[in-house]
């Protein structure tokens, strides 16, 4: 057992996805290839993530009464993930979300939120005992903000670190963005939660930085992130060169792996070195969740 409690708060999916030599027209039925069914959610996804660097992972969110609830519930469980605070909602679907992928690799997804849409500030507020006592929280903007805001009250009553990663983005007020210990856009949404353009990265930075987060780390994919540190000194480190097969997940892989590294203490550096092994790990094999890595992996 692992003295590192790691607490995530969001959504939970399965991802139902069509392999396809192209996509369907306007009211036309096509033949496609092989399908798949993969766990997914970005909560869901930073929770297995976590759990398999060895943390003690819980995850509070909402499935709903049907099949696919029961399924993830059990996929969960089977992970060593804590699930008591996984609320199933009556007569709600799960959240899904239909991906087709054609030849090209290009793929096309309409998401159902189903039951990540009932996660309400009162659920939240009742897993306060859970996140009293997280080493971090983890949070996305794949549930209601509310409950996200709900979630960042009680973890600053404890003084619990919070890394909020802002995907999908929505422009974020300062009373959200003030209490933010890290935050972890990509390079898009970096722009899209300031709701305006921006010249460089510098200054995406500095302005979130003056709003009152404490550290900002943009990921640029293949090209690795950009990060003020404990100096206030805005550097940028390479990501790792690896042969990537699909990147799907590496956002999720590359928070799960900084929080555990911050829940154990370590420096925001060191947390963003390990942050990008993971991530780089998890690119060289396919799908999300199949794609995390073990620490023993990571050892050998
Ligand atoms: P998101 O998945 O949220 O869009 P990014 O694409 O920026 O996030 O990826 C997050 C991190 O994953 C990057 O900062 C980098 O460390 C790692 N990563 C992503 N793509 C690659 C790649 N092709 N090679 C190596 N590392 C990668």
């Amino acid at each position: 057992m692992s003295d590192i409690n790691v607490v995530v708060v969001g959504s939970i999916n399965m991802d139902l996805i069509i392999f396809t030599k192209r996509f369907p027209k306007n009211g036309e039925t096509i033949i496609g290839n092989d399908f798949r069914r993969i766990p997914g959610g970005k909560g869901a996804n930073q929770a297995v993530a976590a759990k398999r660097l060895g943390a003690n992972v819980d995850i509070i969110g909402c499935v709903g009464d049907d099949l696919y609830g029961k399924e993830l519930q059990s996929i969960f469980e089977n992970e060593g993930i804590g699930t008591d605070y996984i609320h199933a909602v009556p007569n709600k679907n799960t959240g899904v979300a239909f991906i087709t992928v054609n030849q090209q690799g290009e793929n096309s997804i309409i998401l159902s939120q189903g039951s990540n849409s009932n996660l309400s500030p009162k659920l939240i507020r009742k897993a306060e005992q859970v996140i009293k006592k997280a080493h971090v929280l983890l949070l996305q903007l794949e549930v209601p903000v509310e409950s996200v805001i709900e979630s960042v009250k009680i973890a600053k009553k404890y003084k619990i670190p919070i890394i909020l990663n802002p995907a999908p983005a929505i422009e974020l007020n300062a009373t959200l963005l003030e209490h933010i210990d890290y935050l972890t856009p990509n390079e898009t949404e970096s722009k899209q939660i300031l709701g305006r353009d921006f010249g460089t990265n510098e200054e995406i930075i500095n302005t979130l930085k003056g709003i009152g987060v404490k550290h900002i780390i943009v990921t640029l994919g293949e090209n690795g992130v950009v990060f003020n540190n404990h100096a206030e000194e805005i550097i940028q480190l390479d990501a790792l060169k690896v042969n990537a097969v699909d990147t799907t997940g590496a956002g999720d892989a590359f928070n799960a792996a900084f929080g555990v590294s911050i829940a154990e203490g370590k420096t925001i550096t060191e947390s963003i070195h390990f942050a990008q092994t993971v991530a780089a790990y998890s690119v060289t094999k396919s799908g999300a969740q199949p794609s995390f890595p073990y620490s023993r992996e990571l050892d050998a």
